[in-house]
């Protein structure tokens, strides 16, 4: 087989693992989701549809590098993914994980706040946007200029820091996870990771939902560092599923109005 072939093969093999492993992991939490709160995203049909399309086209744009570096990771030992375990000290497992994170967080947040510039956002990322509200399959719900800034970033961070395979796989496993469960409307993560003192730092449902609602905020991936940094934090989002009914009666007037706004605010 030519040199062209293989990488043509490697790259065709890990689209269909990114895709697939969309599917599943897309599907899983669209699964729970219906179980969990039935009718969440009923009418939404032709917007999932939408949602799909658009991800597996994202599958093979996240593809073509993954699988250039996979093949030339094999065949010619680039980058820096080791195998041996101990190969660097044990602590630096944790660390890589934490560092490919941040960075791809770091990379993510500056990318989403250029596409956010109204000529870059009609061009690049309209497309995410256009999931109101968001489900379970807009986790690579991108227009390709966009795919491509998200597709480029792990093969090029493994050329430059080691990493165990292993951890390599927890850094895709998070990056996968936080995809979808981050657009599913509701929040699968216990209380203490979304609230409270880690709920500070850390990225949930509940956080990038503000963003799809409001547009020009929080726009990080994992971490709220960015944001809390840039002053582009406000807070968490409401979803529909809460009982903002109760909460925030749509009309009327009173002498409690003033206060229920309020309320709805705080809650939100
Ligand atoms: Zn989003
Ligand atoms: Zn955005």
């Amino acid at each position: 087989m030519t040199i062209a072939l293989a990488i043509l093969a490697s790259a065709l093999a890990m689209t269909f693992i990114v895709g697939v492993r969309y599917l599943i992991a897309s599907g899983g939490f669209a699964l729970a989701t219906r179980i969990k709160h039935p009718g969440l995203y009923a009418g939404l049909d032709k917007q999932m549809w939408r949602e799909v399309r658009w991800s597996l086209y994202s599958a093979a744009i996240y593809g073509v590098p993954a699988g250039v570096v996979a093949w030339g990771w094999q065949n010619h030992g680039w980058t820096k993914i080791y195998a041996d375990i101990h190969a660097m000290p044990l602590w630096y497992v944790p660390v890589s994980i934490f560092a490919y994170l941040f960075l791809h967080d770091t990379w993510f947040y500056w990318t989403h706040r250029w596409m956010h510039i109204p000529k870059w956002f009609r061009i690049a990322h309209a497309v995410h946007h256009a999931s109101r509200p968001p489900t379970a399959w807009a986790a690579m719900s991108f227009h390709p200029i966009e795919a491509l800034t998200g597709a480029i970033v792990i093969p090029a961070l493994v050329f430059l820091i080691p990493i165990h395979v292993g951890a390599l796989g927890v850094v895709l496993t998070v990056m996968t996870v936080m995809g979808v469960t981050n657009h599913m409307g509701w929040e699968i993560f216990p209380r203490f990771l979304w609230s409270g003192p880690l709920g500070a730092w850390l990225i949930t449902a509940s956080h990038h939902q503000r963003h799809h609602e409001r547009y020009g905020c929080n726009y990080g991936l994992y971490f709220r560092f960015w944001d809390r940094l840039c002053g582009t934090d406000e807070g968490l989002g409401r979803f529909r599923h809460r009982s903002d009914a109760a909460l925030c009666p749509p009309a009327g007037g009173g002498a409690d109005r003033g206060r229920t706004a309020e309320r709805c605010r705080d809650a939100a």
